[in-house]
């Protein structure tokens, strides 16, 4: 047996890296983690937790103007964009030595520096050949951005957290995640708006209702949504400003492009062609259902691999590795009802098969909606409607698509989700109880199909 110097090699400290590497060294396995820029991955530093802390920033515009109808009275607030991100930063960097921490005191060895495959076993990092038993690939994803005149003027979601000066005018180009929550999120804070996406209506793979309303009330909310919509070029003026010509033939002026158009892999420089590693068209690294790659001692999860992009995924991805690799539990990760959140203004949360997904697997399909002003805006002033959604075959009765649009929609549905996993059919959703008065007593009280 050839001796190496660590068991299990992780190249990136993000979601699934950390929480892979972690639990190997638990389960008693010699670990090392390479990371080049910053501890805790995308979700921490330039994702999910920055995102949701300028989420809530953005809600309190609202709050102010709602709280007139509850008799509050004076409010003239004003926004300090310099003083959020620094809170946010501060915050940040708090949670990287919480990640530094349960790192060390798991017994992994940090490595600061980019990691490269030499070979199958080995690994180059900071001009030193480190050997190992096994690897773990966790690289993550990279902001893609597609090549027009002027590219070079624009920014990605990497950015966007750090801008000096608070965008007054934005456009935002595309129409996914990123795209519908930093409109919203830059729309609260105060900024003009507008997104341009290239296909009639965002969120492509969401359901259709959830994608219709939410493009009402961004509308209302006072963004401007421009489908069918594409970038021809940038152009930077003298005074900074930034002219955009679209396809339609009209430009605009804005002070900053925030282009969401994809991630990509995370695979620059990493060596994949010296270990042999098989990838797929789109750059995703090919792996078997416990995550190895067309190399037998290399192993692959998270965002560069195929499948959803998201952190708790990530984590139980490594979760599952960890386990079959050295606590002799193999694991297969279920990737069936995966929740997600979109923190759009209102938020979209989901579960499940979409209407049209479930038209096409089951011939039996019956819709539950219902719409509504949350008890909230009778007082608030606000005419934003919630939705919520229940797809159900009919031929079991089993709920295979929960749906909703409106405030706390992804808190609401985790417990959804849960429900889903149980095999919850309608009748239990009928035989529940609600809590009243909540929004989300409304999931178990639809009765009539639509
Ligand atoms: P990452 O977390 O990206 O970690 C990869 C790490 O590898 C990085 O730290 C990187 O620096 C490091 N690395 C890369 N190459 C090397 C190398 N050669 N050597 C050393 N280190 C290297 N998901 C949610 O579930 N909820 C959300 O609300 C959410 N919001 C998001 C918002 C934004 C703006 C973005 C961009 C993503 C968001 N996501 C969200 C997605 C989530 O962040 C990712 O799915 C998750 O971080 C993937 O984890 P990972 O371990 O695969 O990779
Ligand atoms: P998405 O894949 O969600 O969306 C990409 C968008 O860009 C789509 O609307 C796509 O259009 C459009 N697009 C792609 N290529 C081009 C192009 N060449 N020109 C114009 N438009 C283009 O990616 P995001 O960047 O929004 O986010 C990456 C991932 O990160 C998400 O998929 C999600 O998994 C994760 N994430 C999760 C969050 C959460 O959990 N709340 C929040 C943020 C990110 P089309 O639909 O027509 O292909």
């Amino acid at each position: 047996m050839p001796t190496y110097d660590y068991d299990l090699f992780v190249i990136g400290a993000g979601s699934g890296g950390v929480r892979a590497s972690r639990m190997a060294s638990q389960f008693g396995a010699k670990v090392a983690v390479a990371e080049d820029q910053y501890l805790g991955g995308t979700c921490v530093n330039v994702g999910c937790v920055p995102k949701k802390l300028f989420s809530y920033a953005s809600h309190f515009s609202e709050e102010f103007r709602h709280s007139k109808g509850f008799g509050w009275s004076d409010i003239n607030p004003t926004f300090d964009w310099p003083t959020l991100v620094a809170n946010k930063d501060t915050e940040i960097s708090r949670l990287n030595g919480i990640y530094k921490n349960l790192l060390e005191n798991a017994g992994v060895t940090l490595l600061d520096g980019r990691a490269t495959l030499v070979d199958t076993h080995t690994i180059a990092i900071n001009d030193k050949r480190i050997t190992t038993d096994k690897i773990l690939l966790a690289t993550g994803g990279w902001p893609f951005i597609p090549d027009f005149p002027g590219k070079e003027h624009v920014i990605s979601s990497n950015e966007i957290f750090y801008l000096k000066k608070f965008p007054n005018r934005l456009l935002v180009v595309g129409g996914g995640y990123i795209a519908v929550e930093f409109a919203g999120i830059f729309s609260g804070l105060g900024a003009d708006v507008t997104l341009s996406y290239r296909g009639p209506l965002f969120l492509r793979n969401f359901d259709t209702d959830i994608r219709t309303v939410l493009a009402t009330e961004m509308a209302k909310k006072g963004v401007t949504l421009n489908f069918n919509s594409n970038v021809v070029s940038v152009s930077k003026e003298k005074d900074g400003i930034l002219q955009v010509c679209f396809d339609n033939g009209e430009s605009a002026n804005f002070d900053s492009i925030l282009y969401a158009t994809g991630r990509a892999p995370n695979t620059t420089d990493l060596g994949l062609e010296n270990a042999g590693i098989k990838t797929n068209s789109n750059g995703t690294i090919i792996v078997d259902k416990y995550h190895k790659t067309s190399i037998e001692s290399i192993y692959a999860l998270g965002d560069l691999i195929e499948g959803p992009e998201l952190t708790p995924v990530a984590l139980r991805e490594g979760t599952a590795l960890a386990n079959t690799l050295f606590n002799n539990a193999p694991q297969i990760v279920d990737y069936s009802n995966i929740p997600t959140a979109v923190f759009s203004h209102p938020n979209i949360g989901t579960v499940g098969l979409t209407e049209e997904e479930a038209r096409k697997s089951f011939t039996n399909i019956e819709i539950y909606k219902s719409t509504f002003k949350h008890l909230k805006h009778t007082l608030s002033g606000s005419d934003e409607k919630t939705f919520m959604k229940l797809v159900v075959n009919k031929d079991n009765d089993l709920v295979v698509g929960v749906h909703m649009i409106g405030p706390d929609a992804g808190e609401i549905i985790q417990g959804m989700a849960i429900a889903l996993k149980a095999g919850a059919t309608k009748s239990t959703f009928d035989s529940t109880i609600g809590i009243h008065p909540t929004a989300a007593e409304e999931f178990v009280t639809m009765r009539e199909p639509s």
